[in-house]
């Protein structure tokens, strides 16, 4: 465990690198521009982004080490029955969480108790790369409590589980990101990521859309479940979710109470 004790800042470093990046280029190459509330727009989903990086830092981080911890020791769960090369089973380790990641992603579709925390994230009415940090601290929790389970019944070390961390982070500030990135990169991209195109389509306000498209990484999970779906005809998707789109939904208190309340304006 102490030869991968430096994965441990890995995650929060790629992040910062990640954003402070892309937030240069979207100034540089915006995929929207004119956009006079952006810096307000950064501070209100990077508020969350720190609530949830603390609530998982006090509440789920130590736990979820522990069980990881245990897992490796006692050689539990499905990666160590498999007893694959270390270099295979890191592949598979990051393949089965990543496929795990996208059930749970139609599961916050599907299930309303789950969408009332997971529609933070989509009632954002301006995508850019801090959209990525914007999710309900209810949400990440929930989904930390049910990695206390996938983590040994998968049998994922936690070095495996932070290798993972780091490399779905800046893949999903850059599907996010307000990026202009060629159609024909974005094409070859998305052959095997969820790419720009594809994950935009999730953010559009028509239900029919929205239920698309749950991919973190990589994208072919969307084609096995039958949910992948693009815009044939190239026109720009409208972010948001119509109930949510004043100013007292959008505040930080709004989104905090997002979930408990059903918008009406
Ligand atoms: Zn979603
Ligand atoms: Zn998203």
């Amino acid at each position: 465990m102490n030869d991968h004790d430096y994965l441990h800042h890995l995650p929060t470093l790629v992040t910062a690198c990640g954003l402070i990046l892309l937030v240069t280029i979207e100034s540089w190459l915006p995929a929207a521009g004119n956009r006079p509330r952006r810096l307000r727009h950064a501070a209100r989903n990077l508020t969350l982004g720190l609530l949830n990086a603390l609530a998982v830092a006090l509440l789920a981080a130590p736990l979820i080490a522990n069980v990881a911890g245990w897992t490796e020791g006692s050689r539990f769960g499905l990666l160590n029955l498999l007893s694959l090369p270390p270099a295979m089973a890191t592949v598979t380790a990051i393949l089965l969480f990543d496929g795990w990641l996208y059930l749970l992603h139609r599961a916050n579709h599907k299930f309303g108790f789950l969408w009332r925390f997971h529609r933070v994230h989509h009632s954002d009415p301006e995508m850019d790369a801090t959209t990525a940090l914007r999710f309900h601290t209810g949400e990440v929790l929930i989904s930390s409590a049910l990695r206390l389970a996938m983590v040994p019944l998968l049998g994922i070390a936690l070095w495996q589980l932070l290798i993972y961390e780091s490399l779905m982070l800046p893949v999903i500030m850059f599907h996010h990101s307000n990026v202009k990135f060629p159609e024909k990169a974005d094409r070859w991209l998305r052959a095997l990521i969820a790419s720009p195109a594809i994950h935009r389509v999730h953010h559009s306000r028509v239900r029919f859309e929205t239920d698309s498209n749950y991919s973190i990484i990589f994208s072919f999970w969307d084609r096995i479940g039958g949910t992948f779906q693009l815009r044939k005809d190239g026109r720009p998707v409208d972010f948001g979710l119509a109930q949510y789109d004043s100013e007292k939904w959008q505040r930080v208190r709004g989104l905090l109470t997002t979930p408990f309340q059903i918008a009406n304006s």
